[in-house]
């Protein structure tokens, strides 16, 4: 029996959401050429589409909130956010951005020229983009197992060290201006790292004296693994646990959406007080005066408290936890799930539901929106709608290995009867999988098509 973790807090605000009829949804649903993207969130009762920026604040954050200086220049609430970094992380130096990819921009305009090579285990989308934007090129070396939906393994977000190694010798060092981990790897299913492969990636980047930047999104779910699963560290604390990820590195970059529990706000931060200059004036021409970059004082004072609740221990047992459950709630109905669940969302394996979808006909799509119609539910695809592309020179197109439809859950925000309910829907979806439509485009662009693509079920 999958077991749920009670939650470490009770419920003070709510928001409505609103439950509709099916046949309001086959209309909502046509309107939005069946593409969930498209769909209003006032139509969607659970909405599964990310994880980012929709988690809940707390009582404390809301307070922090009214207690935001909006001096343009050394508001009080920057200090509080720069100790809270220089607490949990150990980074003497930090720039507030927008959000996540704000800071890319930022340290990629500074570090990153045309034709450098930018490393990684797997990179998230605007991380790549923002690389191949500055003329750079960004490479994926996670270990092999992490493509095998089957295959359980504790850190399946592991940096392949011997590739690494391999690829810096044979691309050139000078020709790497920072090597980068992103934990969790959300672009391959929110899985973990280890530490001790943090540090021998540490160690490969500075043998050749490559500065090493993490993509810490999602570290404190990455720590809460580490000591739930790795040997040698179920005595220490999420927080001694994360210490020792950042001393081994030179700085990160964080989208706040995640792991600090806020709506909005990301920041760089690094131990180099000379980047740190370069830094200060790039964010001053794209972002904001370097003590709020493109936040209010209010936003600040949120993410500062935000630091702190996203690496308590009781909070990470229950978020973990609650993934756990859905997860193996899904796996005794019987409905294919990518193993082992990740950090922040759940993965439908869309390949084994629908086998007589061909990737042409987008088997992960007909899924996604046979959960909408069916019971309320918005997950995203990522299959071929998201990832096929035809190839440059013959122009056949080539589909991704694997269907997925991801069902990535918000923090604090749904309650065991909400899982429950996903559960029951994903039952019927699968029990009359059969019936499943393929579909196939109406409309569409060039680049980043899965966003907005209108399309029509093939009966
Ligand atoms: C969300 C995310 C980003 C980008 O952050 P935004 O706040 O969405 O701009 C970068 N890397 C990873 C791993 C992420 O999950």
């Amino acid at each position: 029996m999958a077991t749920f973790v009670p939650e470490p807090f009770r419920i003070k605000s709510v928001e409505p959401i609103k439950q509709t009829t099916r046949a309001e949804r086959e209309i909502f649903l046509q309107e939005a050429g069946y593409n969930i993207f498209n769909l209003r969130a006032d139509n969607v009762y659970i909405d599964l589409l990310t994880d980012s920026g929709t988690g809940a604040m707390s009582a404390s954050q809301w307070a922090g909130i009214m207690l935001g200086d909006e001096s343009y220049a050394g508001a009080r609430n920057f200090f509080n956010f720069q100790n809270a970094v220089r607490d949990i992380m150990g980074f003497e130096f930090v720039a507030p951005t927008h959000q996540g990819r704000g800071a890319e921009n930022v340290l990629f305009s500074i570090m990153v020229h045309a034709g450098q090579v930018v490393p990684n285990n797997t990179h998230f989308d605007t991380t790549m983009a923002n690389i191949l934007a500055r003329g750079g090129n960004p490479t994926n070396h996670v270990i092999p197992e992490a493509s095998n939906p089957a295959y359980d393994h504790p850190f399946k977000g592991n940096m392949d060290i011997a590739a690494l190694e391999a690829f810096i010798e044979k691309t050139g060092a000078e020709n790497i201006p920072l090597g980068m981990i992103t934990i969790t790897n959300n672009s391959g299913g929110g899985q973990p790292v280890s530490l001790e492969n943090i540090r021998q990636t540490a160690e490969v980047y500075h043998r050749h004296g490559i500065p090493f930047f993490i993509d810490a999104c999602r570290f404190a779910e990455n720590a809460y693994f580490i000591q739930q699963r790795e040997p040698g560290y179920r005595e220490k604390s999420v927080r001694e646990i994360a210490r020792e990820i950042f001393a081994v590195a030179d700085g990160c970059l964080m989208s706040a959406k995640k792991d600090a529990l806020v709506n909005i706000g990301g920041f760089v931060t690094m131990r180099d007080e000379e980047l740190y200059r370069q830094v200060a004036q790039e964010l001053t021409l794209r972002e904001g005066f370097p003590t709020y970059g493109g936040l209010a004082g209010r936003d600040l004072e949120a993410m500062a408290r935000g630091l702190y609740e996203g690496t308590d221990e009781d909070y990470l047992r229950y978020r973990i936890g609650h993934t756990q459950y859905l997860a193996d709630s899904l796996l005794e109905a019987g409905i294919p799930v990518l193993r082992p669940s990740g950090g922040h969302a759940v993965y439908l394996d869309a390949k084994q539901i629908a086998p007589h979808i061909p990737a042409s006909q987008f088997p992960a799509q007909a899924v996604t929106a046979a959960l909408y119609l069916e019971g309320g539910i918005r997950g995203v695809e990522l299959g071929s709608l998201m990832f096929a592309h035809p190839h440059p020179q013959t122009g056949e197109w080539l589909y991704p290995e694997l269907e997925l439809v991801r069902l990535a859950i918000p923090r604090r925000v749904y309650t065991q009867a909400h899982l429950d309910y996903v559960v029951d829907v994903a039952k019927h979806v699968f029990e009359n999988r059969k019936s499943l439509p393929g579909y196939r485009i109406i409309y569409q662009t060039k680049f980043l098509r899965h966003f907005t693509a209108r399309l029509e079920p093939i009966s």
